[in-house]
């Protein structure tokens, strides 16, 4: 019998396409993720990725009338039936604590993503699952200029739902080594703007120690100089300081090691010291 756990994100799980459990130790409880990149399809390549055989690509065409199935049949199986004893979950994690849409490449590349935005956001309303469940999209931010990607985060901010902005670098060396993308500083802050704009918005830093270069001065000063310089411009509800919890799927994992505690804290202290809200988190 399958079992789900903290550790446990495989997310072919219950062998749906598009809809799968994790048991989310930061969340607290059941996460629905929601994936639209069945292909393992992402415009970036993250060091860090946890997505096996990651391509370079974007979302294929969605089938909402298979998402629908499979996520009404998912919550009914959570709400009415027995996922919790089958999965044989903890009865203090037996709350859905999300449902987010966070799959295998960067879900904001699908064509229709406002479409399927409501769609999800219809159906967890029929199952009266908001607000006591939060509505998450985690993006990469890259594509936040494309008007059908501010529709839909304007739907998700009708819903209730909020935005987990990727920002893993300040600089844009930084960028393309982490993330293999090209955006540049510009671009990021046009783009976070525009979130901010639709929906709130949390920034997620993910600091890894890659090739035991730490954390520089110069990513540390230019994330500091950033939070300076935005303050009282843009809305952010808050910022998260995370590392490597699970083993990398690309070939960098061999030189990669997550971020020391102790420098995640002390940059997180930093950040507060700007007016700030800063969670720190090692898993
Ligand atoms: S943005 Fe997300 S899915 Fe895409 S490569 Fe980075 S970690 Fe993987």
């Amino acid at each position: 019998m399958p079992k789900l756990s903290v550790t446990s994100h495989n997310r072919n799980i219950c062998g749906l396409t598009y809809v799968y459990p994790v048991i989310s130790r930061r969340a607290g409880g059941l996460s629905i993720g929601i994936n639209f990149n069945p292909n393992n399809a992402c415009n970036w390549r993250c060091i860090y990725c946890q997505v096996p055989d990651l391509k370079i690509g974007t979302a294929p065409e969605i089938d909402l009338n298979l998402l629908a199935k499979e996520l009404r049949l998912f919550l009914d199986d959570v709400l009415n039936g027995d996922f919790y004893e089958r999965m044989d979950v903890p009865k203090s994690q037996r709350v859905i604590k999300d449902i987010a849409i966070a799959g295998n490449g960067e879900p904001t590349s699908l064509l229709n993503f406002d479409v399927a935005v409501q769609l999800i956001g219809d159906i967890a309303t029929q199952y009266d699952i908001f607000p006591e469940s939060h509505f998450v999209l985690i993006t990469n931010g890259s594509l936040i200029h494309r008007a059908v990607v501010q529709a839909g985060l304007k739907i998700l901010n009708d819903f209730g739902g909020e935005i987990w902005f990727k920002m893993d670098s300040s600089t844009n060396e930084g960028r393309a080594l982490i993330n293999h993308s090209a955006q540049t500083h510009d671009s990021v802050l046009k783009n976070l703007t525009l979130a901010t704009q639709c929906c709130p918005t949390k920034i997620q830093i993910c600091l890894v120690n890659y090739q035991q270069r730490g954390f520089s001065d110069i990513e540390r000063d230019g994330f500091l100089s950033f939070f300076h310089a935005q303050r009282g411009k843009m809305e952010i509800e808050n910022v998260t300081v995370y590392t490597l919890a699970r083993p990398s799927q690309q070939p960098e994992a061999i030189d990669l090691q997550p971020m020391a505690l102790e420098v995640m804290e002390n940059f997180a202290q930093e950040i507060r010291a700007l007016g700030y809200d800063v969670i720190v988190t090692s898993y």
